[in-house]
């Protein structure tokens, strides 16, 4: 057992865990040992996880449950389950792959005792039937290919394969699901133990779960889940990563889920591990015992001189002045100009100005182009747009900078990169350098954008940059988004954090992040004079509020039908179909208790 661990760890190339990771290694498989072998043991563990990103969280608490899965299986003495709770998609689908990537290096080393991963999120039907019926619906074209009546998912092989040490390439092949066999096979032979519809995700012999917040809500009265997931383990193991994103209320929704989830789980006997992962946060004890109702027994995270800081972000704070000083020296030998340069700034105005500079002379690749900004009125969102598809597309002002001689201006001091004593670049109003600049993608072409507060989202693909308000605060992503920009200072501290999350999921990414703040606002200015209370926010205060009543009555609602779920699963046999299932029999219920 302990050698196929260690063949395991050193073909996933994890030969050193680093100091938090091995902290986290025993003190969670040393837990899991207990909770098995010692009937006395507490029934129920929580800990905290907090780490910055790039820590290792991931392989800090996957490896030590699959090293105690695998004792379970291995010695047939118990049956330990892992469920994995993810709030956004995106991060969803990077960790699915990187399991089945893990998962299939030790499914080669052992002969029988696989261990199966299963995913459920919306993108993820029922069964076959389903999809080949909806096959043309947005949610499920994006996510799957239908070739020749075959399956296809859309992701690629993440499996390593090794020329020689030190020489490895990710497989990258596509993915056939077969669903007679419930696996996926890569064209280069492949074979991943996972499933990805819905009914083969809750069957039996799947030993990992990983799903989303709302899914969880639909699952939890559904019988294949309490008695396929649930009943069929010993101890389960409930990990909420990112959970400082459950807050306000949706955060205060997905607390009672998680009570009623926890609920189930100990009304059925089971002991159950629960691991709360989150971003640094200061108190997480406090918030992870409102979120769950658990006395959280242990905080895991990096000592001190373990930190280390990888990702790099800019941030550009940006308030114009009321009335611009120099470009009054500039022009002062024209009285009529003169008046004109002292009227006042407006914000707007530099903000878009913002926009053009940045969007033209950052560097972009068709890899990452894509910007997005956020305002808080949906009024001056419109005046936003319109003004800036003006001045890109109708008066195309990005051309006096970036193309080749734009009527007469040309400025041969900064032809070869900004030149420091151009009295033009001096003032920021010369730009001729960024024409010759190889990263600038889409050089000499108008900026295109897209408006956004209610539509659907499906339509969000082209453009270079989305304006939009609160509405893609939360659940929005877009791998090509590379730069973030707020007009105004944002509301609150969380969802300034939201909204910049949205740009650069990787922590090689690199955004640059930009705020046009007013002059006008005294938050604005509290913002532009102390940018550390910003940037380093620890989110203080995460607002949750699970005693809310109408939260509370809804899901009061909603545990009867779980009770319902959990009873019928008791009397009634093996579940057929998901339409048997659901609707007949539990209406035979509710028509008996109404
Ligand atoms: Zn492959
Ligand atoms: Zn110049």
């Amino acid at each position: 057992m302990g050698n196929i661990i260690l063949k395991w760890l050193k073909k996933i190339s994890i030969i050193r865990l680093s100091r938090f990771q091995r902290t986290c290694f025993i003190k969670i498989f040393d837990t899991l040992y207990k909770m098995i072998t010692t009937p006395s043991y507490k029934e129920k563990v929580a800990y905290a996880m907090i780490a910055e990103t790039g820590a290792g969280k991931t392989e800090a608490y996957f490896l030590p449950v699959i090293a105690s899965m695998l004792l379970g299986k291995i010695s047939n003495k118990f049956n330990l389950k892992l469920i994995a709770i993810y709030p956004r998609i995106a991060l969803m689908d990077d960790q699915f792959r990187r399991f089945i990537m893990y998962l299939y290096e030790l499914n080669k080393l052992t002969k029988e005792n696989k261990i199966v991963i299963g995913i459920d999120n919306t993108y993820i039907p029922r069964n076959e039937k389903v999809l080949r019926e909806k096959y043309e619906e947005y949610e499920y074209r994006i996510a799957w290919n239908i070739n020749k009546g075959l399956i296809f998912k859309r992701i690629r092989c993440p499996v390593i394969c090794k020329i020689k040490e030190g020489l490895e390439y990710e497989c990258q092949s596509s993915l056939k699901y077969d669903p007679n066999q419930r696996f996926i096979m890569c064209s280069s032979d492949h074979k991943l133990y996972a499933r990805v519809f819905k009914e083969h995700t809750y069957r039996k012999d799947t030993d990992i779960v990983i799903l989303s917040p709302n899914i969880l809500l639909q699952r939890l009265p559904e019988k294949s889940f309490i008695r396929n997931i649930i009943d069929e383990s010993d101890i389960l193991v409930v990990v909420l990563d990112d959970c400082h994103l459950y807050y306000g209320l949706s955060g205060s929704h997905m607390s009672l889920a998680i009570r009623r989830l926890l609920r189930l789980i100990s009304s059925l006997n089971k002991k159950i591990l629960l691991l709360g992962i989150s971003a640094t946060m200061a108190s997480p004890e406090i918030f992870l015992k409102e979120l769950t109702g658990l006395n959280i027994s242990e905080i895991l995270q990096p000592e001190e001189d373990e930190m280390e800081r990888k990702a790099v972000e800019y941030y550009i704070l940006i308030m114009p002045e009321t009335v611009s000083m120099k470009r009054v020296k500039l022009h002062k030998e024209s009285e009529e100009e003169f008046e004109e340069e002292l009227k006042p700034i407006k914000p707007l105005s530099t903000m878009i100005q913002t926009i053009m500079c940045v969007m033209h002379n950052m560097k972009r690749t068709p890899l990452k182009y894509k910007g997005i900004g956020f305002v808080d009125s949906i009024d001056v969102l419109h005046r936003w747009y319109y003004y800036m598809k003006n001045a890109e597309e109708d008066l195309r002002l990005f051309e006096y900078r970036v193309k080749l001689n734009p009527k007469d201006f040309n400025c041969n001091m900064c032809s070869r990169g900004p030149y420091i004593d151009c009295p033009i670049y001096k003032v920021g109003e010369c730009w001729w350098f960024a024409k010759f600049d190889k990263y600038i993608y889409r050089s000499g072409e108008p900026l295109t954008f897209r408006i956004y507060y209610s539509k659907r989202r499906e339509k969000l693909d082209k453009e270079d940059c989305i304006l939009t308000t609160s509405a893609l605060e939360v659940g929005y992503d877009d791998p090509k988004l590379i730069t973030f920009f707020q007009y105004k200072g944002p509301r609150s501290l969380i969802s300034f954090a939201q909204r910049k999350g949205r740009v650069a999921r990787s922590p090689t990414d690199r955004p640059v992040n930009v705020l046009v703040l007013s002059p006008y606002s005294r938050r604005d200015n509290f913002i532009f004079n102390n940018d550390d209370y910003l940037l380093n926010s620890k989110f203080n205060e995460l607002p949750l509020n699970y005693e809310n009543y109408y939260i509370q009555r809804s899901h009061a609602r909603a545990s009867i039908l779980d009770y319902m779920g959990y009873f019928s699963s008791e009397i009634l046999g093996p579940p057929i179909t998901y339409e048997q299932e659901f609707s007949s029999e539990h209406r035979k219920l509710l028509k008996n208790i109404l």
